[in-house]
Order: C-alpha cells, then sequence, then structure tokens
C-alpha cells in the first residue's frame, strides 16, 4: 500500500490520545476519519472535545476559518462499533489504554474485520509492538506510530518497528507521518518506553534526586534546567502537569520486569509523594506542593 491509498483512518479509541489524533489526521491530513469506542457518549465526548479545541487554539488564533473547521468537523465520523468502522478504512491507528491483553485483543479483532492489506498501528508508549503484532496474522504489517501530548504542537513521532514490521510498512508510516507535518524517529521495539521518553526518564530521575537529597527545591531543578538547557518546562513542573507520578508508581511492576531493578524501580520520592496523596495533574498536587509542605520540612 503507498500513501497515496490511504484515504480513510479508523482511530480507536477516542479518549485523550485518539480523539486528539482525529483532529490531526483530519485538519493537517484531509483524511476521513472514524473515531471509535466503546460506547456512544464516549465517542460523543471525544468529538466534543475536538470542536472545542479547533475553537479555542485555531479559530480564534486565526489559524484557520469557520469554514475551515466546518470542513475538518465534517470529515470526522464517530462510532461504538468497531467491526463495521473499520471494515473500509486504508489504515487503523489503535489509542486504548496501556494494557497489553486489551491492546491484543482489539488487534485480533482488527485483523479479522480490517481489510487484508491494511497497516494496523498502536500508538502505544511502553509495550511491546511485537506482542501486539502476535494476535495478528499480519505482523508485518503491524508497527507502532507514537504520537506525543498535546499532539498538534508536538513534532516528533516514533515510529516502532517490531521483529516482524516490515521496511514496507515502516516507509509507510514515516511518509504518513510527514504528510501530518510531524518529523518521524525509526526505533526498534526492544525497550520500555522507546526513544524519548526512555532517555526523559533518566535525567527526570536525576532530577528528583536532586530534590530528594535537599539539595534545591523543585523550582530550582527546573529553573536550572530551563535556563541551563532551553528547556521549555522542567522535568518537574511537567510531571506535576500530566499527572505521571501516580502513573509512573502503576507502571512499577512493568518497568521492573521490562528494565530490571536497577532502572525500573521508581524513584523512592514518588513512592513518598503518592503514599501522602501528591499525585500531580490536574487539580491534585504534585511535588512542588510536596517540597513545600512536606518535603522541605521532614
Ligand atoms: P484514555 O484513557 O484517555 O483513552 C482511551 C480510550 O480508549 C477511552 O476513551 C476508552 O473508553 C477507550 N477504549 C477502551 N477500551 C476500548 C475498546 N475495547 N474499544 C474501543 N475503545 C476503547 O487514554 P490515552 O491517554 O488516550 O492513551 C491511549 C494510548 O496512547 C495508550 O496506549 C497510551 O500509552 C498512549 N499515549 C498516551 C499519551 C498521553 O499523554 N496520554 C501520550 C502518548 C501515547
Amino acid at each position: 500500500m503507498k500513501l497515496e491509498d490511504i484515504k480513510k483512518i479508523a482511530i480507536v479509541g477516542a479518549g485523550a490520545m485518539g480523539n486528539q489524533m482525529a483532529e490531526l489526521f483530519s485538519r493537517a491530513g484531509a483524511y476521513f476519519v472514524n473515531l471509535i469506542d466503546i460506547e456512544d457518549t464516549l465517542v460523543e465526548k471525544g468529538l466534543k472535545a475536538i470542536d472545542g479545541r479547533l475553537e479555542r487554539f485555531f479559530v480564534a488564533k486565526g489559524k484557520i476559518t469557520a469554514e475551515d473547521k466546518k470542513a475538518v468537523m465534517g470529515r470526522i465520523t464517530g462510532s461504538s462499533k468497531l467491526e463495521d468502522a473499520v471494515k473500509d478504512c486504508d489504515f487503523v491507528i489503535e489509542a486504548v489504554p496501556e494494557v497489553l491483553n486489551l491492546k491484543r485483543e482489539i488487534f485480533e479483532k482488527l485483523d479479522a474485520h480490517a481489510p487484508e492489506g491494511i497497516v494496523l498501528a498502536s500508538n502505544t508508549s511502553t509495550l511491546n509492538i511485537t506482542d501486539i503484532a502476535a494476535a495478528t496474522k499480519r505482523p508485518d504489517k503491524v508497527i507502532g506510530m507514537h504520537f506525543f501530548n498535546p499532539v498538534s504542537v508536538m513534532r516528533l513521532v516514533e515510529v516502532v518497528k517490531g521483529s516482524h514490521s516490515s521496511e514496507e510498512t515502516t516507509a509507510l508510516i514515516q511518509a504518513l507521518a510527514t504528510r501530518l507535518g510531524k518529523e518521524p524517529v525509526v526505533c526498534r521495539d526492544t525497550s520500555y518506553g522507546f526513544l524519548a521518553n526512555r532517555a526523559y526518564e533518566a535525567l527526570r530521575n536525576e532530577a528528583l534526586q536532586i530534590v530528594w537529597e535537599k539539595v534545591a527545591s523543585p523550582e530550582d531543578v527546573d529553573k536550572s534546567l530551563k535556563l541551563g538547557y532551553n528547556m521549555p518546562m522542567g522535568p518537574l513542573e511537567l510531571g506535576d502537569l500530566l499527572g505521571s507520578w501516580k502513573r509512573r508508581a502503576e507502571m512499577e511492576a512493568d518497568t521492573m520486569a521490562a528494565l530490571g531493578p536497577e532502572k525500573g524501580r521508581i524513584h523512592p520520592i514518588i513512592r513518598a509523594m503518592v503514599r501522602a496523596g501528591y499525585y500531580g495533574g490536574p487539580g491534585n498536587k504534585g511535588i512542588y506542593d510536596f517540597w513545600k509542605e512536606v518535603l522541605s520540612k521532614w
């Protein structure tokens, strides 16, 4: 299959990443998109999120017209019936929660119902593509296409090759990412967290260790990285923003299994924060509060 043969995309999962990807495929690639979730209400919620973002970040800022927005929304339909929704699409990307068995179940269904020759991609951040591909009879056409959040802003797409992903499939996904205005980087699926997240995790762990030793406050650690390395945001404020402390703690068993105890174990400060209810994320306290209210006085 060639890039020109792709006209209609199916996206499985209308949550945070799925609905942002639907918006990108329609807005930047002019693709027809079918956005799929388990219930109509969840599909509606995803479509509403797209509409709101297009209005706030594109129409209100003069980047697109109200007519353009109508056209972008007009290319996106929703469905809660995966089997029917993928029947006539030319490419599928999955964005359901990060649970291997759930993804394998979805890929088995996709393999049975989506056209034989098309590529099935996963937006997984950490799971092994070869494991996911093993649920299908077309492992050569299964690949990772890892977008970063927020999808319309972040330019990186990691193209993650499983053991059997073909060169043709890899080239197609690179071309697709480029068409969407992104910069693809290809890697193998051997490690947990692929490229950017794996390297970033090491940096963030050291930032956490500095705070844990009370060498400096989270604010000053972030400030040093922003001013010393031109980072737009420090790793600690980003952790607070995304709510990744709790999520990181929940992933510990998986990261230990994949990376071994030294790299996989969560930093003790994360355990202490999560125990004390400093989870990070919208509406929650995070490491900045933990420092002020607990650690600096401890
Ligand atoms: P999310 O929880 O916001 O959305 C997942 C959606 O999938 C939900 O709406 C859920 O109802 C739906 N879903 C569950 N089971 C389903 C099924 N059987 N069929 C169809 N839909 C189903 O999750 P998210 O943050 O969008 O993450 C999705 C994927 O993207 C994960 O693999 C995650 O690791 C990856 N990812 C997330 C981010 C991020 O910052 N959130 C960034 C990059 C990659």
